[in-house]
């Protein structure tokens, strides 16, 4: 017996007894390495950790819970590298017969939550992280700040005031 064939069924989670009572839930936390997974600007860095509430209705199983993973990536602006921690919240059907996009299959009183798990980090992950809020990037100098619009020097007399000034009377 070799090669250990658990990789892919770490999120699998048999629902056959859930499916039988629709009305019924189950609590689970789980943990997954997706270590690999990533967008243009961010990578995850395993585990994954995925607290969960799994509720059977009628031919189906609402998943909800909150997934949270960290993941690393460069700043857009100076390019240091970041690494930060992401929560994400999920609601999301699975079905024995999905009717639709959104919904997730339900295979063999099974429901793989892999592909709900990747789906949601994807979404959740930073499309252009910074190191900071107010990072200025590599060389604040090149943002030189513009003044020429506020030239103060030319502060116009006005007559008015002189008339006044003429006006005022010594006692
Ligand atoms: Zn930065």
């Amino acid at each position: 017996m070799s090669g250990d064939s658990k990789r892919a069924s770490t999120l699998a989670v048999p629902v056959a007894e859930l499916l039988r009572s629709p009305g019924a839930h189950r609590a689970l936390s789980l943990q997954a390495d997706l270590a690999g997974l990533s967008t243009t600007d961010a990578e995850v860095l395993g585990p994954v950790h995925l607290g969960i509430r799994l509720e059977s209705s009628l031919g189906g199983i609402e998943a909800s819970g909150t997934l949270a993973a960290r993941w690393r990536g460069s700043c857009r602006r100076c390019l240091a590298p970041i690494e930060q921690a992401v929560r994400q919240e999920f609601r999301e059907m699975f079905s024995v017969s999905p009717t639709d996009e959104e919904t997730y299959p339900i295979c063999n009183s099974e429901v793989d939550l892999s592909p709900m798990v990747r789906d949601c980090l994807v979404l959740a992950l930073p499309l252009a992280p910074l190191c900071s809020q107010d990072c200025a990037g590599p060389a604040p100098d090149s943002y030189p700040v513009d003044n020429t619009g506020i030239a103060a020097g030319e502060r116009l007399k006005d007559s008015r005031w002189a008339a006044l000034d003429a006006l005022r009377i010594t006692r």
